[in-house]
């Protein structure tokens, strides 16, 4: 029996070390490595499931599309590493203004999308303007380059596809941008068909 158990504790031991693995290969999987926000996919997946809960609920759910404004020039003055670590700051401060159940996502260089389940827009506004604030304070101290984004919202509609409710927010987006950046605008709503 001695024998026995301790080929049953070391077949143990390997199914330990194989379920951590397995997590720890799906954490890597879903997480962008430099901002440790979900990545592209996973943020598509997590999303797609919030809306199909929110919409069983008859609960609103509201998306953004964020944008550093003029981080080429960060980069062009002060190089990739220093651009990488605002990447990073902007995580962080975007993190400590969120909700437990919010999704955010960097969908690739510094563009980055954030849903929140249960919040309607004139709530997302809000969160919107928190999450604008909280960037234009934050200051990398090695330069002291001031940050600031701009961030288009809208409500997505229970059936819309959130390809096109994210197009929408980059519509709204791209209005903050053409109004001078650093700035919060909302979304048309989606066209109602009768
Ligand atoms: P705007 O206010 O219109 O958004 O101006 P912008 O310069 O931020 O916009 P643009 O999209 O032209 O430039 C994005 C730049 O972001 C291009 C590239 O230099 C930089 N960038 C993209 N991905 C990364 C990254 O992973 N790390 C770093 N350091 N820079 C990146
Ligand atoms: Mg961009
Ligand atoms: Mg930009």
């Amino acid at each position: 029996t001695g024998y026995l158990l301790v080929i049953v504790n070391g077949f143990g031991f390997l199914l330990l070390c194989k379920e951590k693995d397995d997590r720890e290969m799906a954490l890597l999987a879903t997480t962008d490595s430099l901002t440790g926000l979900a990545n592209r996919r996973a943020f598509f997946e997590r999303t797609e499931a919030a809306r199909t809960l929110t919409a069983r609920m008859r609960k609103p759910i509201s998306l953004m599309m964020l944008d550093i404004d003029h981080f080429k020039a960060l980069n062009d003055r002060f190089g990739h590493a220093c651009g990488d670590e605002a990447l990073r700051v902007f995580a962080d401060t975007s993190r400590g203004v969120l909700r437990e159940h919010d999704i955010m996502g960097r969908l690739g260089g510094e563009e980055f999308a954030l849903a929140l389940p249960g919040t309607d827009l004139a709530g997302a506004m809000q969160a919107a303007e928190r999450l604008r604030e909280a960037v234009e304070r934050v200051i990398l101290p090695k330069h002291g380059y001031a940050m600031t984004v701009s961030i288009g919202v809208v409500l997505i509609d229970p059936i819309e596809d959130i390809n096109v409710a994210l197009a929408r927010a980059d519509q709204a987006l791209y209005q903050a941008k053409s109004g001078g950046r650093n700035r919060v605008e909302s979304g048309e709503p989606m066209l109602k068909f009768a």
